[in-house]
């Protein structure tokens, strides 16, 4: 094995600073005498750099926070929200109110479906309940990752 490939071996840790100070000193040496050992040192600090400013740019996860985060998605998404729910709400009193004053329908029939409304609004609501809880008592919802 001729120098230059012994010190091209120990470039990588050279750049690392995780050499022994006698083998930093031989690359050293090395690289201010050998112009072809010189240019590979160099590709390499430059490689490392490119890497290294394409490792920390500012991710697209931190965007997407910063998106949500803004006051108006949040205004648009309560609005969103609170549409939705409005609406659904008073879709579903309206369509209960044309199905209880209809009568062509059967009583039990009636009774039937106003148990099955009354179970989904309770589990609905017990849904909510925990939710609401779980976002009051949650300590970290404030900790930005
Ligand atoms: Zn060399």
């Amino acid at each position: 094995m001729n120098q230059c490939e012994h010190i091209q071996e120990l470039m990588s840790g050279y750049i690392d600073h995780e050499l022994s100070q006698q083998k930093a000193q031989r690359v050293r040496l090395h690289l201010k005498e050998c112009d072809s050992c010189r240019k590979i040192y160099d590709d390499i600090v430059a490689i490392r750099q490119e890497m290294g400013q394409l490792k920390y740019p500012e991710c697209e996860e931190s965007k997407i926070e910063q998106l949500m985060n803004e006051p108006t998605s949040k205004i648009l998404s309560v609005i969103g929200w609170l549409c939705l729910t409005v609406g659904l709400l008073g879709f579903m009193v309206w369509q209960l109110f044309m199905f209880y004053t209809e009568p062509g329908i059967v009583t039990w029939v009636k009774v039937g479906v106003f148990l099955i409304e009354l179970g989904v609004l309770s589990l609905f609501i017990s849904v909510l309940r925990q939710r609401l809880i779980a976002r009051k008592t949650d300590k970290y919802r404030n900790v930005k990752l």
